[in-house]
């Protein structure tokens, strides 16, 4: 006679269901738990120049939109030449007593700021959401502390700088130019401020066009931490507003983030200058799950390298590389947890899959992964009903890819993940750095010989070992190859704002 355990057991086999499945993916139907803090949006939003709202000169504005329903939320300044120009003159002006600021002066302000940040986390982390369709609960634990942290940890450095490199102390450069994109809107803009300032740097920074808000809510925080007119100045458009505020010949460095395509562009533009610069660029990394890997862990590590944020993620793991003798099995559970993933309203504390953050990202991921079931990768995607309004996409994974498919090269910024495999060691390592990107990477073992290894021969800024996607302001992060140069983050990110002597 079965028991009555052995009895559902196999019912569960019969119904090709597993156990989790049966609980957590059909089940279940959690109630909805919207956040409901109000994000204290206004209605329009003008350029943040020499510390006052100001008018952008050509009266233009333009709509920032909820990604999640596609309604506006405000309407925002476009900035044109002149008011970059304007911009760039009142942090001229600042620069020189900001540098001249004692660093121990320095590090109150940034303090200042990060307290004041912590203050609102709430209030910001749902502006971040609205204006982004990140879900609530990334915006939450992680973009708003995250960015809180960068601004704590350069303040402890700020009256430190002649300990950053032995000998020698840390200059500024002077003005700084900076432009960021829209997966990370605060914490992107948190990388680049904080080592700035600390530095003794004055800003201008472009926000990405579909993402603004927090960068123009932080304004209203430097106001009230009392930072100096000029020394950060906020200026709001799209590319040609960045192609304005990199080409300004006050900019002694600039710093962007973004696509390899646009970083491609800065540096012709830029060749023949004495112009600093640090690219943060695109990439296509590599999660090596080895056979003796835990491999429940890294099930968990894979969903998280490619789907938090949608897959809107530079270091996103959006290639995976299992040893052939175990990716039936990883593949089987990886297709059960996919199941269980809640794709929705942003909004709801619940929600593991938010919006895509515009119309043009969703178009181009549908049109990568039309080219990935042409070219005859198997496609996975669980049934879940998305929501009528907004711009969505299913968690997506690829089986069957080999490296000369597009979605095994190109980028694709979204939750889609394709799954190769490898049988040696020497195998996953050319495979992984088989890319012209080189941002970040995972490997999954049990040895820890072969993460040394792995670590070693990996051509990526980060590799992750049994974690992914694991952040600290200590850690810098920063590119090979075509994702770029330069590091944001630690000792290394400061050096980067400054000149040594
Ligand atoms: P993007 O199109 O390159 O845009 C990045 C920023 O540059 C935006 O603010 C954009 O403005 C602006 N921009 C566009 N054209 C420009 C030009 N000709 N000159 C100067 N600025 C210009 O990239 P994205 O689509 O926003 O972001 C996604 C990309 O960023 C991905 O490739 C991702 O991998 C990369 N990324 C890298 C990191 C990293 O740390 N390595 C981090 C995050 C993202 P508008 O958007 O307002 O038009
Ligand atoms: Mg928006």
């Amino acid at each position: 006679m079965p028991t009555p355990k052995a009895k559902k057991q196999k019912n569960m086999r019969s119904s090709g269901r597993t156990a989790p499945e049966l609980i957590f993916g059909n089940l279940w139907n959690f109630d909805p738990a919207p956040e409901t803090a109000d994000p204290k949006v206004k209605a329009t939003y003008d350029l943040f120049i020499d510390g006052k709202w100001t008018q952008a000169k050509s009266k233009k504005r333009f709509d920032s939109i909820n990604p999640a329903n596609e309604k506006k939320i405000a309407e925002i300044a476009l900035a044109g030449p002149l008011d970059v120009n304007l911009a760039y003159l009142a942090a001229g002006r600042a620069q020189k007593s900001w540098a001249r600021t004692p660093g121990k002066e320095r590090a109150k302000y940034l303090y200042r700021i990060a307290r004041l940040l912590q203050d609102r986390a709430r209030e910001f982390a749902v502006a971040e959401t609205l204006d982004g369709g990140k879900p609530i609960k990334e915006s939450r634990d992680f973009d708003i502390p995250m960015a809180a942290a960068h601004f704590f940890y350069h303040a402890g450095w700020a009256d430190k700088l002649q300990y950053v490199a032995a000998g020698k102390t840390l200059e500024p450069l002077g003005v700084v130019g900076q432009v960021i994109p829209w997966n990370f809107p605060l914490l992107m803009l948190a990388w680049k401020l904080a080592p700035a300032l600390a530095t003794g740097n004055c800003v201008v920074i472009k926000p990405a066009e579909t993402t603004s808000i927090t960068a123009l809510k932080f304004a209203e925080i430097l106001q009230d931490a009392g930072l100096p007119p000029g020394v950060v100045n906020i200026v709001t458009g799209a590319g040609e507003t960045g192609s304005a505020v990199i080409a300004h010949s006050l900019a002694a460095k600039v710093a962007f983030t973004g696509s390899t395509e646009v970083g491609k562009k800065i540096m012709r533009s830029l060749a023949g200058t004495d112009k600093k610069m640090t690219l943060e660029l695109g990439g296509k990394a590599a999660n090596i799950i080895f056979e003796d890997a835990s491999l429940d862990q890294a099930v968990e590590g894979i969903v998280n390298g490619i789907f938090f944020n949608q897959g809107h993620v530079c270091c996103a793991g959006s290639r995976l590389l299992v040893q052939e003798s175990v990716a039936e099995l990883v593949i089987s559970k990886l297709r059960t947890r996919i199941r269980m993933l809640k794709v929705g309203d942003p909004m709801d504390k619940n929600t593991d899959i938010g919006a895509i953050n515009s119309l043009s990202q969703l178009t181009k991921i549908k049109r990568l992964v039309a080219s990935g079931i042409k070219e005859g990768a198997k496609l996975y995607q669980p049934e879940c009903v998305l929501p009528k309004q907004g711009y969505y996409f299913r968690p997506t994974l690829f089986t069957g890819v080999t490296q000369s498919h597009r979605v095994a090269r190109e980028e694709i910024f979204g939750p889609v993940l394709s799954v190769l495999t490898f049988r040696t060691v020497d195998e996953a390592i050319e495979k992984a750095n088989n890319t012209v990107y080189g941002l970040s990477a995972g490997v999954w073992t049990d040895k820890g010989a072969r993460i040394l290894k792995m670590a070693a021969e990996l051509k990526a800024g980060v590799v992750w070992a049994n974690t992914f996607n694991k952040f600290d302001p200590s850690s810098p992060f920063g590119g090979y190859k075509e994702s770029g140069f330069g590091r944001e983050g630690g000792r290394q990110g400061l050096l980067d704002y400054a000149n040594l002597v």
